[in-house]
Protein backbone atom coordinates (compact mmCIF):
# COMPACT_ATOMS: atom_id res chain seq x y z
CA UNK A 1 0.00 0.00 0.00
CA UNK A 2 1.55 3.15 -1.00
CA UNK A 3 1.98 6.18 1.92
CA UNK A 4 -0.99 8.15 0.10
CA UNK A 5 -3.30 5.64 -0.05
CA UNK A 6 -2.69 4.86 3.54
CA UNK A 7 -3.30 8.94 4.35
CA UNK A 8 -6.34 8.42 2.36
CA UNK A 9 -7.72 5.71 4.51
CA UNK A 10 -6.77 7.31 7.96
CA UNK A 11 -8.80 10.26 7.18
CA UNK A 12 -11.68 9.32 5.41
CA UNK A 13 -14.56 9.85 7.05
CA UNK A 14 -16.08 6.89 9.35
CA UNK A 15 -18.85 5.33 8.03
CA UNK A 16 -22.06 5.60 9.71
CA UNK A 17 -21.40 2.49 11.76
CA UNK A 18 -18.70 3.47 13.22
CA UNK A 19 -18.98 7.14 13.49
CA UNK A 20 -20.01 7.70 17.46
CA UNK A 21 -23.89 8.98 17.40
CA UNK A 22 -24.00 12.48 17.47
CA UNK A 23 -26.49 15.54 17.81
CA UNK A 24 -25.14 18.89 16.77
CA UNK A 25 -27.71 22.12 18.16
CA UNK A 26 -27.18 24.36 15.85
CA UNK A 27 -27.92 28.40 16.82
CA UNK A 28 -29.68 29.23 13.12
CA UNK A 29 -29.81 33.32 14.35
CA UNK A 30 -32.46 35.72 14.45
CA UNK A 31 -33.60 34.86 10.98
CA UNK A 32 -31.01 36.72 8.37
CA UNK A 33 -28.94 33.65 7.08
CA UNK A 34 -26.11 36.19 7.06
CA UNK A 35 -26.03 36.31 10.56
CA UNK A 36 -25.16 32.30 11.06
CA UNK A 37 -21.64 31.20 11.97
CA UNK A 38 -19.62 29.39 9.34
CA UNK A 39 -19.97 26.87 11.49
CA UNK A 40 -23.35 26.56 11.79
CA UNK A 41 -23.55 26.73 8.23
CA UNK A 42 -20.88 23.68 7.60
CA UNK A 43 -23.03 21.62 10.42
CA UNK A 44 -26.18 22.43 8.02
CA UNK A 45 -24.05 21.19 4.75
CA UNK A 46 -23.23 18.04 6.69
CA UNK A 47 -26.83 17.13 8.09
CA UNK A 48 -28.30 14.31 6.60
CA UNK A 49 -31.42 14.73 9.50
CA UNK A 50 -32.70 18.52 10.22
CA UNK A 51 -34.93 18.52 13.54
CA UNK A 52 -36.44 22.82 12.90
CA UNK A 53 -38.13 24.80 14.97
CA UNK A 54 -40.77 27.15 13.93
CA UNK A 55 -38.26 30.31 14.40
CA UNK A 56 -36.14 29.10 12.12
CA UNK A 57 -36.32 31.32 8.59
CA UNK A 58 -36.58 29.32 5.29
CA UNK A 59 -33.33 31.02 4.14
CA UNK A 60 -31.40 29.34 6.78
CA UNK A 61 -32.80 26.28 5.12
CA UNK A 62 -30.91 26.58 1.80
CA UNK A 63 -27.81 25.35 3.22
CA UNK A 64 -29.23 21.98 3.98
CA UNK A 65 -28.27 19.22 0.98
CA UNK A 66 -31.23 18.34 -1.31
CA UNK A 67 -30.82 15.32 -0.08
CA UNK A 68 -31.66 15.70 3.76
CA UNK A 69 -34.49 15.32 5.42
CA UNK A 70 -35.88 18.12 6.74
CA UNK A 71 -38.71 17.83 9.70
CA UNK A 72 -40.49 20.61 10.80
CA UNK A 73 -40.85 19.85 14.63
CA UNK A 74 -42.95 23.38 15.63
CA UNK A 75 -46.20 24.60 14.69
CA UNK A 76 -45.63 24.92 11.08
CA UNK A 77 -44.86 21.48 10.18
CA UNK A 78 -48.52 20.90 11.45
CA UNK A 79 -47.06 19.26 14.09
CA UNK A 80 -48.89 21.94 16.61
CA UNK A 81 -47.82 19.68 19.65
CA UNK A 82 -44.97 18.10 19.02
CA UNK A 83 -43.91 17.09 22.68
CA UNK A 84 -40.04 17.66 23.44
CA UNK A 85 -40.22 13.96 24.51
CA UNK A 86 -40.89 13.31 20.79
CA UNK A 87 -38.17 15.41 19.08
CA UNK A 88 -35.55 14.39 22.05
CA UNK A 89 -36.79 10.55 20.97
CA UNK A 90 -36.31 11.45 17.04
CA UNK A 91 -33.27 12.92 17.73
CA UNK A 92 -31.33 9.99 19.50
CA UNK A 93 -33.19 6.99 17.50
CA UNK A 94 -31.56 9.12 13.99
CA UNK A 95 -28.27 9.41 15.35
CA UNK A 96 -28.09 5.78 16.69
CA UNK A 97 -28.81 5.08 12.97
CA UNK A 98 -25.62 6.96 11.86
CA UNK A 99 -27.41 9.86 10.77
CA UNK A 100 -25.92 13.43 11.07
CA UNK A 101 -28.58 14.63 12.78
CA UNK A 102 -28.79 18.73 13.29
CA UNK A 103 -31.02 20.23 15.42
CA UNK A 104 -32.09 23.54 14.56
CA UNK A 105 -33.34 26.53 16.79
CA UNK A 106 -33.71 29.78 16.37
CA UNK A 107 -31.13 32.39 18.09
CA UNK A 108 -28.84 30.61 20.39
CA UNK A 109 -29.72 27.04 21.77
CA UNK A 110 -28.51 27.98 24.84
CA UNK A 111 -31.07 30.77 25.39
CA UNK A 112 -34.37 30.46 26.45
CA UNK A 113 -34.44 27.51 23.74
CA UNK A 114 -34.57 23.97 25.63
CA UNK A 115 -31.34 23.19 24.54
CA UNK A 116 -29.82 22.46 28.10
CA UNK A 117 -32.94 19.90 28.41
CA UNK A 118 -31.86 18.39 25.08
CA UNK A 119 -28.44 18.21 25.66
CA UNK A 120 -29.04 16.78 29.28
CA UNK A 121 -31.39 13.67 28.16
CA UNK A 122 -29.40 13.10 24.41
CA UNK A 123 -25.97 12.76 26.53
CA UNK A 124 -27.90 10.80 28.73
CA UNK A 125 -28.53 8.05 26.23
CA UNK A 126 -25.22 8.00 25.49
CA UNK A 127 -25.30 10.08 22.42
CA UNK A 128 -22.59 12.71 21.49
CA UNK A 129 -23.88 16.55 21.54
CA UNK A 130 -21.98 19.54 20.06
CA UNK A 131 -23.31 22.93 20.60
CA UNK A 132 -22.68 25.82 17.87
CA UNK A 133 -23.59 28.98 18.97
CA UNK A 134 -26.15 31.50 17.45
CA UNK A 135 -27.17 35.43 17.60
CA UNK A 136 -29.64 35.39 19.92
CA UNK A 137 -32.67 37.55 18.73
CA UNK A 138 -32.41 39.88 21.85
CA UNK A 139 -29.23 41.08 20.31
CA UNK A 140 -30.21 41.08 16.87
CA UNK A 141 -32.94 43.36 18.30
CA UNK A 142 -31.32 45.74 19.77
CA UNK A 143 -28.77 46.03 17.45
CA UNK A 144 -31.65 46.76 14.47
CA UNK A 145 -32.77 49.64 16.72
CA UNK A 146 -29.35 50.66 16.60
CA UNK A 147 -28.97 50.35 20.40
CA UNK A 148 -26.37 48.93 22.33
CA UNK A 149 -27.63 46.74 25.44
CA UNK A 150 -24.53 48.52 27.57
CA UNK A 151 -23.41 51.81 27.12
CA UNK A 152 -20.94 54.18 29.78
CA UNK A 153 -23.79 56.66 30.24
CA UNK A 154 -26.77 54.70 30.58
CA UNK A 155 -26.54 51.31 31.34
CA UNK A 156 -23.33 48.49 32.71
CA UNK A 157 -24.94 45.03 32.32
CA UNK A 158 -28.34 43.52 30.59
CA UNK A 159 -30.47 40.68 31.82
CA UNK A 160 -32.16 38.80 29.27
CA UNK A 161 -35.44 37.42 30.70
CA UNK A 162 -38.09 35.56 29.81
CA UNK A 163 -42.25 36.80 29.98
CA UNK A 164 -43.30 33.03 29.90
CA UNK A 165 -42.68 31.38 33.11
CA UNK A 166 -42.98 27.69 33.36
CA UNK A 167 -44.82 27.87 36.43
CA UNK A 168 -46.05 30.45 38.91
CA UNK A 169 -43.76 28.43 41.21
CA UNK A 170 -40.46 29.87 38.99
CA UNK A 171 -42.64 32.87 37.67
CA UNK A 172 -40.56 36.18 37.20
CA UNK A 173 -41.06 38.88 40.23
CA UNK A 174 -41.53 41.94 37.86
CA UNK A 175 -40.47 44.38 40.88
CA UNK A 176 -37.23 43.27 41.25
CA UNK A 177 -36.27 43.63 37.47
CA UNK A 178 -37.48 46.91 37.43
CA UNK A 179 -35.36 47.76 40.20
CA UNK A 180 -32.72 46.23 38.79
CA UNK A 181 -33.19 48.26 36.06
CA UNK A 182 -33.51 51.86 37.81
CA UNK A 183 -29.68 50.41 38.26
CA UNK A 184 -28.82 50.91 35.02
CA UNK A 185 -29.28 47.05 33.64
CA UNK A 186 -30.86 47.24 30.33
CA UNK A 187 -33.95 44.71 30.43
CA UNK A 188 -34.13 42.17 27.48
CA UNK A 189 -37.50 40.38 27.62
CA UNK A 190 -38.48 37.26 25.30
CA UNK A 191 -41.79 35.91 24.68
CA UNK A 192 -43.12 38.75 26.78
CA UNK A 193 -46.21 39.68 24.14
CA UNK A 194 -48.76 37.19 25.66
CA UNK A 195 -48.17 38.54 29.15
CA UNK A 196 -47.32 42.38 28.51
CA UNK A 197 -49.75 43.75 30.44
CA UNK A 198 -48.88 42.70 34.00
CA UNK A 199 -45.13 43.01 32.93
CA UNK A 200 -46.16 46.60 32.66
CA UNK A 201 -47.47 46.38 35.57
CA UNK A 202 -44.86 44.95 37.97
CA UNK A 203 -42.18 46.91 36.08
CA UNK A 204 -44.16 50.75 36.73
CA UNK A 205 -43.85 49.59 40.49
CA UNK A 206 -39.83 49.98 40.19
CA UNK A 207 -39.61 52.44 36.97
CA UNK A 208 -40.49 55.51 36.42
CA UNK A 209 -43.49 55.63 33.39
CA UNK A 210 -41.09 57.65 31.30
CA UNK A 211 -38.51 54.64 30.96
CA UNK A 212 -37.89 54.53 27.16
CA UNK A 213 -38.86 51.28 25.91
CA UNK A 214 -38.68 49.51 22.23
CA UNK A 215 -40.59 46.46 21.05
CA UNK A 216 -38.89 44.94 17.83
CA UNK A 217 -40.85 41.95 15.92
CA UNK A 218 -39.11 39.29 13.30
CA UNK A 219 -35.61 40.97 14.01
CA UNK A 220 -33.26 40.94 10.95
CA UNK A 221 -36.12 40.07 8.64
CA UNK A 222 -37.52 41.49 5.71
CA UNK A 223 -40.54 41.88 7.76
CA UNK A 224 -39.18 43.53 11.06
CA UNK A 225 -41.47 46.14 12.66
CA UNK A 226 -40.52 47.96 15.93
CA UNK A 227 -42.19 50.24 18.22
CA UNK A 228 -40.65 53.01 20.54
CA UNK A 229 -42.28 54.11 23.69
CA UNK A 230 -42.71 54.69 27.59
CA UNK A 231 -43.43 52.37 29.81
CA UNK A 232 -46.37 53.70 30.27
CA UNK A 233 -47.50 53.35 27.16
CA UNK A 234 -46.55 49.72 26.37
CA UNK A 235 -49.37 47.66 26.27
CA UNK A 236 -51.63 50.19 24.42
CA UNK A 237 -48.89 50.91 21.79
CA UNK A 238 -47.96 47.05 21.36
CA UNK A 239 -51.94 46.47 20.36
CA UNK A 240 -52.66 49.89 18.87
CA UNK A 241 -49.75 48.45 16.25
CA UNK A 242 -50.62 44.59 16.13
CA UNK A 243 -47.18 43.32 17.55
CA UNK A 244 -47.39 39.76 18.19
CA UNK A 245 -44.77 37.21 18.37
CA UNK A 246 -41.93 36.88 18.03
CA UNK A 247 -41.08 40.04 19.46
CA UNK A 248 -38.15 41.48 22.16
CA UNK A 249 -39.32 44.20 24.48
CA UNK A 250 -36.24 46.17 25.61
CA UNK A 251 -36.34 48.20 28.18
CA UNK A 252 -34.09 51.24 29.91
CA UNK A 253 -32.37 53.52 29.70
CA UNK A 254 -29.92 52.79 27.22
CA UNK A 255 -32.65 53.52 24.56
CA UNK A 256 -31.86 57.12 25.24
CA UNK A 257 -28.64 56.60 23.23
CA UNK A 258 -30.65 55.90 19.93
CA UNK A 259 -31.00 59.14 18.68
CA UNK A 260 -27.23 59.55 18.85
CA UNK A 261 -26.49 56.54 16.59
CA UNK A 262 -26.81 55.72 13.44
CA UNK A 263 -29.12 52.91 11.68
CA UNK A 264 -27.01 50.06 11.30
CA UNK A 265 -24.87 49.25 8.70
CA UNK A 266 -25.68 46.52 5.81
CA UNK A 267 -23.13 44.57 4.64
CA UNK A 268 -23.69 42.55 1.51
CA UNK A 269 -21.12 40.40 0.76
CA UNK A 270 -20.73 38.76 -2.79
CA UNK A 271 -22.18 35.10 -2.84
N1 LIG B 1 -33.28 30.61 21.43
C1 LIG B 1 -33.94 31.80 20.94
C2 LIG B 1 -35.11 32.20 21.81
C3 LIG B 1 -36.25 31.21 21.76
S1 LIG B 1 -37.59 31.71 22.73
C4 LIG B 1 -32.92 32.92 20.84
O1 LIG B 1 -31.80 32.79 21.34
O2 LIG B 1 -33.22 33.95 20.23
C5 LIG B 1 -38.65 32.43 21.53
C6 LIG B 1 -38.68 33.93 21.67
O3 LIG B 1 -37.51 34.50 21.11
C7 LIG B 1 -39.81 34.61 20.92
O4 LIG B 1 -41.02 34.56 21.63
C8 LIG B 1 -39.28 36.02 20.85
O5 LIG B 1 -39.40 36.68 22.08
C9 LIG B 1 -37.81 35.77 20.60
N2 LIG B 1 -37.47 35.79 19.17
C10 LIG B 1 -36.94 34.81 18.44
N3 LIG B 1 -36.67 35.21 17.19
C11 LIG B 1 -37.02 36.52 17.14
C12 LIG B 1 -36.94 37.52 16.13
N4 LIG B 1 -36.45 37.27 14.91
N5 LIG B 1 -37.37 38.76 16.44
C13 LIG B 1 -37.84 39.06 17.67
N6 LIG B 1 -37.95 38.14 18.65
C14 LIG B 1 -37.53 36.89 18.40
Amino acid sequence: MSDLHQTRHFTAAPSPATRPARVTLVGAGPGDPELLTLKAVRAIRAATVLLVDDLVSDGVLRYARKSARIVHVGKRGGCASTSQDFIEKLAAAEALKGERVVRLKGGDPFVFGRGGEEAQHLRAQGIEVEVVNGITAGLAAATSLGVPLTHREHAHGVMFVTGHARGDDVALHWPTLAAAAAQGITLVIYMGIATIESLQRGLLQGLSPQTPVAVVQHASLPQQREVRCTLRELTATVQREGIASPAIIVVGDVLRALQSLPPPMTVTLAA
